[in-house]
C-alpha cells in the first residue's frame, strides 16, 4: 500500500452480503467450486464477514481467509464457530522495527496475538505468508522459519510480484526462490516434501527430520500457471480469471439487472474461457494490471 493509502470504493459499488453469498452459491452449485478463500484488501474489516463465512460454509465448501491478522485475536473464535477452516496470515518480519518499516504500523504484537488466537480456535494449520524484499528483510529468512517452526505455523515465502500500487517492482530487485532456498539451507536441511503438490502454489520442503515444513511460492521464476484452477471475485463483483488479468467481467451488473443464476453462471464461464496460458511477466509486452494486489486479493 502506498503511504497515503488507496481510495475507498463507493458503498454502492461493493457487493452486499446477500450478493456475495449468491455469487458464491452459483459458483459452488453450477461451476463446481469446492474451496472459497476470503482475501482483501483486508477481509477482517468487512462488517458481516462472520455471517458471510457461515453462509458459505453451509454450502458445503472449504473456507479460508488471508489476513494481516489485525483484529484476528478478537474474531478468531467467532470465525471458527461460523465454520472457517483455515487462515493465512501475511507477516514479513518478526522484528518490531522491520515490521514497522514495512507496514508503517507498530502492531507486531497484535499480529502475534492474532496468530495465537487462530491456532487456539483450531483454524489450522495456521500459515504465514512472507515476502522478502531486498535491503528490507532479505536477511531474515532463517529467523522467520525458526520463529514459525517453534510455534508450529507453516511458513511460506512468496516471490514478490509486479502488483504493487506504486509500480515499483523490478525483476532485478526481486528476491528469487533460489536465493530464499540458499539462505534457508545455510541453517536448515530441506528435503522436498512427499505429498503431491497438485494445484497448490507452494513447493513444500520438510525441515530436518520434520514434522515442520516450509513452502516457497515461486510465482515469477517457476510459474505454475498450467496447474492454476483459481478464479477471483472482487469486492465490487468483477471476475478476474488471473491475478494478472488486464480485463474483468462484470457480474454485479448482471446480478443487479435481475439475471437468473444460469445466466450469471454462463457469463462466469465465458470470463474463464479467456484465461491466458500464463502470466507472461517475462514477456516484453507484459503490462502490470491496473488494480494493485491490495484491491484484488492474493
Ligand atoms: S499468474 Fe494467473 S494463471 Fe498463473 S498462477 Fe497466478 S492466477 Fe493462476
Amino acid at each position: 500500500m502506498p503511504a497515503e493509502g488507496l481510495d475507498w470504493l463507493p458503498d454502492d459499488s461493493v457487493l452486499n452480503d446477500d450478493e456475495v453469498v449468491r455469487l458464491v452459491r452459483i459458483g459452488v452449485e453450477q461451476l463446481g467450486i469446492r474451496e472459497v478463500r476470503f482475501t482483501g484488501g483486508e477481509p477482517l474489516v468487512r462488517r458481516g464477514l462472520v455471517d458471510i463465512v457461515r453462509r458459505t460454509h453451509d454450502l458445503g465448501v472449504e473456507t479460508s481467509l488471508t489476513t494481516n491478522a489485525l483484529g484476528l485475536a478478537r474474531m478468531a473464535e467467532a470465525l471458527a464457530a461460523a465454520g472457517l477452516d483455515r487462515v493465512n496470515v501475511s507477516l514479513d518480519s518478526v522484528r518490531a522495527e522491520t515490521f514497522h518499516q514495512i507496514t508503517r504500523r507498530d502492531r507486531l504484537k497484535d499480529v502475534v496475538a492474532g496468530l495465537e488466537a487462530a491456532q487456539a480456535a483450531g483454524l489450522g494449520p495456521v500459515k504465514i505468508n512472507a515476502v522478502l524484499m531486498r535491503g528490507v528483510n532479505d536477511d531474515q529468512a532463517p529467523e522467520l522459519l525458526r520463529w514459525s517452526l517453534e510455534r508450529r505455523y507453516e511458513l511460506r515465502f512468496i516471490e514478490q510480484m509486479p502488483l504493487d500500487a506504486q509500480h515499483g517492482w523490478s525483476r532485478e530487485g526481486m528476491v528469487t526462490a533460489d536465493e530464499i532456498l540458499m539462505a534457508l539451507e545455510a541453517e536448515f536441511v530441506l528435503q522436498p516434501a512427499q505429498e503431491p503438490r497438485g494445484s497448490a502454489p507452494a513447493e513444500l520442503f520438510q525441515v530436518g527430520d520434520g514434522p515442520g515444513t516450509v513452502g516457497v511460492i515461486a510465482s515469477v521464476t517457476r510459474p505454475f500457471c498450467g496447474d492454476c484452477d483459481r478464479v477471483r471475485l472482487t469486492a465490487d463483483g468483477q471476475i478476474r480469471n488471473c491475478l494478472f488479468a488486464r480485463e474483468e467481467s462484470d457480474l454485479r451488473a448482471a446480478l443487479r439487472a435481475g439475471a437468473a443464476d444460469e445466466d450469471i453462471a454462463e457469463r462466469w464461464v465465458v470470463a474463464m474461457r479467456g484465461k491466458r496460458a500464463g502470466h507472461g511477466i517475462d514477456d516484453p509486452s507484459f503490462l502490470q494490471p491496473d488494480r494493485p494486489m491490495s484491491a484484488i486479493g492474493g
